[in-house]
């Protein structure tokens, strides 16, 4: 049976299908794929001609299947599986299909590809579910994470259906891990040109990814050769799934300005941002004055002491999501208080939605060319609420738009005089996948949804560097497709117990992310889990009234001065594990063996509200973090969310971590602790693995820069 084999993983295909018999990590020992498992598919493939749709998958019918095995001089061995002839709908030799694996002689990393040729005179291929694993996973087996809503989200054991688009707050990167028993395998699409595509994983039915075409549908249209998928056999979970995608991820053109520590576009106000407000700009008669509306924020950035941003919306005359991008005029006095606030120090930032036209809007009759357009022609049409206007997303790629928001933002930035500004939607929502001919893009699929951004936000960042002036561009939710045009990230989700800081993970130290709303009436334990969390996570904490109620206040100042303690960690660093619970230190005879077995961790539990529902969340009682500095320090960064005095007994071996790049087996160590004030009296401790006692107080941070004694 033809197969590839690198004593690591093991490819096996059914000589006369093509299909997958065999998916091993051979050096996990996990069986992902075997018999008596049915082989698995590989594609899907969907064809339009009109409104006529029709599903092909392997092997097709009437199929030439070949399957060739090779090892080229590099000692990688490629396997190239060939459906010659298919049959479509009596249309005889219609279709071919060749896959393409290769599996490196010394990675558990094997590349996928596909490419389709399509002859057929009546239907063009409109989408490809590529890998297209039928009945895999089964239920109940493995842990999926899928980096979507805020951080990221591990499902324990998952057995419901899970899907999401890239990019937008569904799935945020082109990538997903499946995990049990302490090994992983992670399916990444390495999409430099950032595609639109779906995944799905439904346990019991398929796992895929499954792109739309370019010029999806349209008569003989096939598909050329795209980009590899990879799927990656390893050790570990969702964090060790996120640093593969990372060593990938870092290397792409959304990071190609380097890191966030060399990011002269990226301003310095925000980078040393401790905490955010929100607050909407008072109308005419409203019992709040202008003056009085930021009198409140310019007490409040008092009151916290760290640098403030603030998100402000309501500053235009006309109502929210409705008339869009009507914004002008603005509400009398706008550009007068915004300027008390920029002079205050406050970053201030202005909403506005840089991806919807209100139908209702005097302007939009000469928009619609350059609405984006259904496979039938017609404008998308979504509305959020029943006061929403009939709002209509714009094609990215289109000149009308692209001026349309950079000419909103000069006059933000000209005639408010605000120093941030606000895209809503743009990392958020999906492509509206757009059909429009004379746009001049490829029809429906491709990559022409963000690469249209890509020039908005370009254009943006050129129009703020001519001004000579710090503006801040942020946008609404995670999507690394948009790191390079937006310079922080709004992670506004309800909080939920099972999310994973899998966008840190990735991206620390070249994006930023902000936010952590919660709501204050659940009691200080709510508050303190949410926030707690978020902050050894990496988030500019905050987005929340300027009048937040006691204690809440004064917990949430304490983080914000913490944060501004710890920007070479949390806004320059990289996220790289957390401790390891361990049962008390005193007892433990082998650090290794106390490392390799965590203790549990007590839980804390309080309502977290979750779109209008009332649900418990969980988390251990006492959470940590480990960031690496650019300096090679590392910082340790420890929480308990709970209200009582809480001793964690924890471990970590700083060699892992490369700390200053030296074996650290013998080397002396030093602690700083770090508070609100910033660093206290430093203390010598052994190299080597880490055992540390820590008493915490009810509601306690503690933080240590570690670095090797010099
Ligand atoms: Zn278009």
């Amino acid at each position: 049976m033809p197969h590839l084999d690198n004593s690591l993983v093991r490819l096996g295909f059914d000589a006369h299908t093509g299909m997958l018999t065999h998916l091993l990590d051979l050096e996990g020992e996990v069986v992902h794929v075997a018999p008596p498992d049915a082989p698995r598919a590989l594609w899907k493939l969907t064809f339009h001609a009109g409104t006529d749709v029709q599903h092909v998958s392997a092997p097709g019918e009437d199929a030439a299947v070949s399957v060739e095995v090779k090892t080229d001089n590099a000692g990688t061995q490629i396997a190239t599986l060939t459906w010659r002839g298919i049959t479509l709908r009596n249309e005889k030799d219609a279709l071919d299909v060749v896959v393409t694996v290769s599996l490196p002689k010394a990675l558990a990393a094997s590349e996928w590809r596909i490419r389709v040729a399509n002859r057929s005179t009546r239907y063009g291929l409109s989408e490809v579910a590529f890998p297209w694993f039928n009945g895999w996973p089964e239920p109940n087996r493995y842990d999926l994470a899928v980096p979507w809503y805020n951080w990221g989200r591990n499902y324990k054991k998952v057995a419901d259906k899970h899907q999401g688009e890239f990019s937008s707050y569904t799935w945020s990167m082109q990538f997903f891990v499946l995990s049990a028993g302490g090994r992983g395998i992670s399916i990444a699409a390495h999409d430099s040109r950032q595609f639109y595509k779906k995944y799905v994983v439904d346990p019991g039915n398929e796992t895929a990814m499954v792109l739309l075409v370019p010029n999806a549908g349209m008569p003989g249209t096939g598909l050329d050769e795209t980009y590899p998928i990879v799927i990656n056999t390893h050790a570990g979970g969702w964090f060790e799934g996120c640093k593969l995608f990372r060593s990938w991820a870092i290397k792409q053109p959304w990071t190609a300005k380097g890191p966030i520590s060399q990011r002269s576009d990226v301003p310095r106000s925000l980078k040393d941002i401790g905490l955010w407000l929100i607050s909407s700009y008072p109308s005419p008669g409203d019992k709040t004055t202008p003056k009085a509306w930021a009198d409140e924020i310019i007490d409040a950035a008092h009151c916290y002491d760290v640098p403030v941003g603030v998100h402000i919306y309501q500053w235009h005359e006309i109502p929210f999501d409705n008339h869009y991008p009507e914004y002008f005029p603005t509400k009398p006095g706008f550009a007068e208080q915004v300027r008390r606030l920029v002079d205050a120090g406050i970053v201030a930032m202005p909403y506005i939605n840089a991806r919807l036209w209100d139908s209702q809007a005097k302007s939009y009759p000469g928009a619609i060319p350059s609405a984006a357009k259904d496979p039938a022609g017609v404008p998308y049409l979504e509305i959020y609420s029943p006061q929403s206007g009939r709002l209509v997303p714009m094609c990215t790629q289109t000149k009308l738009w692209q001026d349309t928001v950079v000419e909103l933002c000069r006059r933000i930035i000209e005639e408010v005089g605000a120093n941030a500004i606000y895209l809503d939607q743009v990392a958020a929502m999906p492509a509206a996948p757009c059909y429009d001919p004379t746009h001049g893009h490829t029809i429906g699929g491709g990559d022409h949804w963000h690469a249209g951004y890509r020039i908005m936000l370009n254009r943006i960042k050129d129009l703020i560097a001519r001004t000579g002036r710090e503006v801040v561009i942020t946008t609404e939710n995670p999507g690394d497709a948009h790191i390079d045009g937006c310079d922080a990230f709004l992670i506004w989700n309800p909080r939920a117990d099972d999310e994973v800081p899998m966008m840190t993970a990735v991206y620390s130290g070249y994006a930023l992310y902000f936010s952590s709303p919660h709501v204050t009436d659940q009691g200080l334990q709510s508050f303190v889990m949410a926030q707690g969390r978020d902050f050894i996570w990496g988030s500019q904490l905050g987005w929340m009234s300027p009048q937040l109620p006691q204690p809440c206040m004064e917990y949430l100042r304490t983080l914000g001065k913490c944060r501004v303690q710890t920007r070479k960690f949390l806004t320059y660093g990289e996220l790289v594990g957390e401790l390891v619970p361990i049962s008390d230190p005193s007892k433990v005879k082998d650090a290794a063996e106390a490392l390799a077995h965590p203790a549990s961790v007590p839980t804390v539990s309080a309502v977290w509200p979750w779109w209008g529902q009332i649900k418990p969340g969980t988390l251990p009682a006492v959470m940590s973090s480990i960031w690496r500095a650019e300096d090679g320090h590392l910082g340790l960064f420890i929480v308990n969310l709970s209200e009582q005095e809480r001793t964690f007994h924890c471990a970590y071996d700083p060699a892992r971590y490369g700390l200053a790049g030296r074996t650290l087996t013998d080397a002396k160590l030093l602690y700083t602790p770090i508070t609100t004030d910033g660093p206290g009296k430093s203390v010598q401790a052994s190299g080597g693995v880490q055992l540390r006692t820590e008493k915490l107080p009810p509601r306690g941070v503690v933080i240590y820069e570690v670095a090797p004694e010099s």
